[in-house]
């Protein structure tokens, strides 16, 4: 009998790890977004999975913003922008009159283009989540939560001995790793982020792409980003957003070599956006 020995392939992009119902933190179905007469999104549904990376990729102002902040109710703040279809978070209506915003942004965190940490200490933009939302027993438990944070954050080794000192001392990747490490403080389910990177030089970006991969474990990530290849090194799924719906979702590693869509293949190889 012959053995035929074969090498474990080097998967050139991230496996996605959920395939089971179960596994979804996000259903959202025909989800449309008005800002005054002008519609942003039309009738979109897709399903978040658990502990994927999910990438909204698409040319400028076809609504993947947009849809990123139905999903913790950040358009609520936005004068006349109306949301309508349904958005549900571990089976919860995200839209019912019951749902607490606040406890609802902190279990869907999320993270800004531009890094944006509080003009408080590095340890305060931390610490500042759980005490507002009662997390922390008492201050020996904070510091539990703050250093354990900015350790899943990539973080604590660079500013244990600096805690005290201004978040906005810190470069622009560590601010970044520090809002980070404030969205994680209030134990989130999800974190959402906005093109986290395009402020960010390219060590810092390779820095937060790889942090990306190690939080995944923990928590589910979906990530707007106007890279093609950043979507492609972090996602395990991706959605092609053109103008105002998804045109394609699917395996980040099927979209970006094997799509259905014309528009996608048109995308993905520079054709337009
Ligand atoms: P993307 O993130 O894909 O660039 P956006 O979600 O930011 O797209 O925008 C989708 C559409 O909604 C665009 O036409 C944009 O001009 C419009 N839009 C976004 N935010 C607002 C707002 N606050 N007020 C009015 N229109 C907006």
């Amino acid at each position: 009998m012959t053995m035929i020995q074969t090498q474990p392939q080097e998967p050139t992009l991230r496996e996605s790890r959920n395939t089971s119902e179960d596994a979804v933190t996000f259903v959202t179905r025909d989800v449309t977004v008005h800002y005054g007469a002008k519609k942003a999104l039309d009738n979109v549904s897709l399903d978040i999975n658990k502990n994927d990376v999910t990438a909204l990729i698409g040319p400028s102002g076809c609504g993947k913003s947009t849809y990123l902040r139905c999903l913790n109710r950040m358009n609520d703040i936005i004068p006349g922008c109306r949301v309508s279809g349904r958005i549900l978070l571990d089976g919860e209506d995200v839209y019912a009159k019951s749902m607490d915003v606040v406890h609802l942004r902190a279990r869907v965190g999320m993270v800004f283009q531009k890094p944006n940490p509080f003009p408080k200490s590095i340890y305060e933009n931390v610490a500042y989540g759980p005490r507002i939302h009662g997390i922390a027993r008492d201050r020996a438990h904070l510091d539990g939560i703050v250093f354990t944070s900015l350790e899943k954050a990539g973080l604590l080794g660079e500013v244990k001995d600096r805690l005290h000192e201004p978040g906005t001392s810190l470069s622009g990747g560590q601010q970044q790793r520090l809002c980070i490490a404030r969205a994680i403080a209030v134990q989130p389910e999800v974190i959402l982020m906005d093109e986290p990177c395009s402020a960010l030089d390219p060590i810092a970006t390779a820095k937060i792409e790889e942090l990306m991969d190690e939080l995944r474990i923990n928590y589910s990530i979906v990530i707007v980003t106007h890279s093609m290849q950043q979507a492609a090194r972090v996602s395990q799924r991706t959605s092609f957003f053109h103008l105002g719906v998804i045109v394609e979702t699917g395996e980040t590693e099927q979209i970006f070599t094997n799509p259905i869509d014309r528009r996608t293949q048109d995308y993905i190889t520079g054709r337009f956006g």
